[in-house]
């Protein structure tokens, strides 16, 4: 069997692939004509099917979906306008009110704030978890638990869920598992080999690779659960643009090499920070002292380049650090071709473990500069005297 970096690649292999070119075309179009009278009214008495409207996506949709699809070792994938939405399509589609979620303490903020803001507002019940937790989810959940929803690592402090053990418990209770893989993606994540019914991704991130794109993914395998995302993608409005698409493919070519790159020197850097002195703890799933270690190894094919670190600095002394470095910009996202830094407030939301910790939390993304020049940069601003 080929390897995946290969068949990502030679998009699956298929010489034939788009009559000849290598490339899709960007289709773009709203309108989809039809051959006459006799074919709308057709279309229109099956409540009109997906060749009718652009919004269902075009042949560049589709080559992506079918690249992921095929990454993801996959039958079915949904691209919507970015991760967030779809996160959101699958959850509406999936709860009713009266339903009740369980979803990791460490989840991504911007799914924290849709559940507390919009979930709850249709009468969802919101449940947070110790990520941490294996056989003790089981505490959690009750006759109207619908979705376990995991995150792994999960945002922030990259705590790596017991993934297989927890999708186990949640298929013998007839509960449906939704994972964020944002930061591992299909690539270095088996998801559905561990016994996830469906992924949600952020293509924003790695999978395009070069931060000028907002896309997401859905995925799984359930043929009822992919018509009914589907459906509820189409009535939310939350499709993608072609052009966007196109990018993500092409960002999806190098995927594999740029998180070898990145995360070997994301792993370079973890261990540099590990050894000094400010330093009090270093958040990584790849670095061996790291807690969850163990999971990471034995479920993940390989890492990314995100992850945190807490410093024994006062908030001013974290700001002077942060403001000093050259090579680091301040900014959201991640997955990029460039590295970030981000200040972490955990205290403000967090319920499991972080209400009250020692020092600052810092989140560091490794893009593609050498990792030495980046080690300069932090080693040259951490040292501060005034
Ligand atoms: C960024 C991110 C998302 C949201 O993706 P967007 O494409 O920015 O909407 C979802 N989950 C995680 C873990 C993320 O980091």
């Amino acid at each position: 069997m080929t390897n995946i970096q290969t068949k990502i690649i030679h998009d699956s292999n298929n010489r034939n692939r788009f009559e000849g070119l290598i490339n899709p075309a960007i289709s773009r179009t709203s309108t989809v004509l039809y051959k006459n009278y006799e074919d709308f009214w057709e279309d229109e008495k099956q409540g009109f099917s997906d060749k009718s409207y652009g919004r269902a996506g075009t042949a560049t949709t589709k080559a992506l979906a079918n690249a992921l699809s095929n990454m993801a070792g996959v039958e079915y994938t949904i691209i919507t306008s970015s991760g967030m939405s779809a996160i959101t399509t699958s959850l509406l589609s999936l709860l009713q009110p009266g339903d009740s979620i369980l979803v990791p303490d460490n989840i991504y903020v911007c799914t924290r704030r849709f559940l507390d803001e919009e979930l709850a507002k249709l009468n969802i019940e919101v449940i947070y978890y110790d990520p941490l937790l294996e056989e003790g989810i089981r505490d959690f959940i009750k006759d109207n638990t619908k979705i376990l929803y995991l995150e792994s690592p999960g945002s922030g402090t990259f705590e790596v869920q017991n993934l297989p053990l927890l999708t186990s418990i949640a298929k013998e209770k007839n509960i449906i598992t939704i994972l964020d893989d944002s930061w591992a993606t299909s690539l270095n994540l088996p998801s559905f080999k561990l016994g996830v019914d469906i992924t949600v991704s952020s293509l924003t991130k790695y999978i395009n690779g070069h931060s000028d794109v907002f896309l997401g993914a859905i995925s799984t395998n359930n043929p009822e659960i992919y018509q009914q995302l589907y459906c509820t993608l189409r009535n939310l409005g939350g499709n993608a643009s072609p052009d966007d698409c196109y990018l993500a493919l092409r960002g999806m070519r190098t995927l594999a090499t740029r998180l070898k790159t990145q995360s070997e020197s994301s792993i370079e850097i973890a261990k540099w920070l590990e050894n000094q002195p400010q330093i009090i703890k270093v958040m990584h799933p790849a670095l061996p002292s790291f807690s969850t270690h163990h999971l990471w190894k034995r479920d993940f094919k390989g890492s990314s380049a995100t992850f945190s670190f807490i410093i024994d600095y006062d908030v001013t002394t974290v700001k002077k650090f942060v403001n000093r470095l050259k090579l680091f910009g301040i900014g959201l996202s991640w997955g990029g071709y460039e590295s970030l830094i981000m200040p972490l407030n955990l205290r403000k939301y967090r319920r499991y473990g972080w209400h009250d910790y020692q020092g600052e939390v810092i989140r560091l993304h490794i893009g593609l500069e050498n990792p030495q020049d980046l080690i300069i940069d932090l080693k040259m601003n951490m040292q501060i005297n005034n």
